[in-house]
């Protein structure tokens, strides 16, 4: 109740931000945090005349020592609205290396504790619609895909990665992308394969030096139908749960060819992303969707009804200082 009031108040966008730990015996690093209080986040720059700070506010912010499951405690309403048929968008943002898919899917040596975002929204989401199974029956279907370079791809598939597809406003079925692969899914632990599947798919290609997975923004959508056994009426919501690529900014002067020509999609999404969300935080007539595949993707889980959470992450570490600044202005303007 509370949260929906505040909803109502804050336009339906709220923003979190998140700190990583100082990873395998970096603990006595300095860290660029000076210190965090509930929603404000005040990071030590160094400054001519010695040390200077600045503070930035969010609804929340999570310290290096938040767990993944006080990290997801604010989104079980989100999940609860998917299945009374409203659309959902959850995003990770931040550099590579910041913690985005520790926060959406977990480390690689997963285990119940470490689950992310993804695992704990479905776990929820099956057993919400458990809970109402005496009145309402769901149908619960996923896609996965991948914007690479403005190009849409399916990552459920078994062969023919480099299949583009098409995206459709298609408000009959809420199918965005309706070449993708959509998989009926029952329990949490086919979304678990499933998703396994799609890591696999996105990282075919990828070397060491040329990790594309965070050069891409992934995309889990599920989709919820949910029929009222009484009146028969048919409800239908859905989530998008995003691993956005890496925010870092690219010096044209460092990269050339493909590099950069990734780098400037990024570039172009994200901000493209930041337009859009902040339009609708400004109440904005005019929203910007149609400048980049993302946010045609997105363009109806983003405003009207919907709801949306970006968790943004920074490394707290003093070498990605400009990083960090330059993500919590970007927070800072869509929240
Ligand atoms: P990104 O997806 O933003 O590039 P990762 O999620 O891969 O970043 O995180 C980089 C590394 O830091 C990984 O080894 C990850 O397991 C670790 N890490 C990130 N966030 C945390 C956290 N909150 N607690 C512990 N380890 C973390
Ligand atoms: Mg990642």
């Amino acid at each position: 109740k509370l949260y929906n009031q505040v909803q109502d108040l804050k336009g339906s966008i709220r923003v979190y931000c998140r700190v990583r730990p100082f990873l395998g015996g970096q603990s006595n690093y300095l860290s660029t945090v000076d210190h965090i209080e509930e929603g404000t986040i005040t990071i030590t720059t160094p400054s001519k005349h010695g040390r200077g700070c600045k503070s930035f506010n969010f609804n929340k912010v999570f310290g290096p020592s938040a767990t993944q499951a006080e990290v997801f405690s604010d989104t079980q309403p989100l999940i609860r609205s998917v299945l009374d048929g409203y659309n959902v968008c959850i995003f990770a943002y931040g550099q590579t290396g910041s913690g985005k898919t520790f926060t959406m899917s977990g480390p690689k040596d997963l285990t119940v504790q470490n689950q992310g975002v993804n695992y704990r929204a479905l776990g929820d989401l099956f057993l919400l619609a458990e809970q109402r199974r005496n009145t309402f029956r769901y149908d619960v279907s996923v896609q996965m895909i991948e914007i690479y370079n403005e190009q849409v791809r399916d990552l459920l598939v078994t062969d023919g990665l480099n299949k583009r597809l098409e995206i459709r406003n298609s408000s009959q079925t809420g199918l965005n992308v309706p070449d993708a692969n959509l998989v009926r899914v029952l329990s949490t632990s086919d979304v678990i394969d499933l998703m396994n599947i799609g890591q696999k798919n996105r990282a075919v290609g990828a070397t060491a030096l040329n990790d594309r997975s965070s050069r891409s923004h992934s995309c889990l959508t599920v989709h919820v139908e949910g029929r009222d056994l009484t009146s028969g009426t048919i409800l239908r919501g859905c989530m998008h749960l995003v691993d956005l690529a890496g925010s870092e900014r690219v010096h044209k002067s460092e990269v050339t060819g493909d590099r950069l020509k990734e780098a400037q999609h990024i570039n172009k999404s994200l901000s493209a992303l930041g337009d859009v969300i902040s339009s609708l935080a400004q109440k904005n007539s005019h929203v910007p969707y149609r400048n980049s595949k993302l946010t045609q993707l997105l363009q109806d889980s983003l405003g009207g009804q919907a709801k949306t959470l970006m968790f943004v992450h920074i490394s707290p570490g003093a070498d990605a200082l400009g990083e960090t600044i330059s993500t919590l202005k970007f927070a800072e303007r869509v929240a």
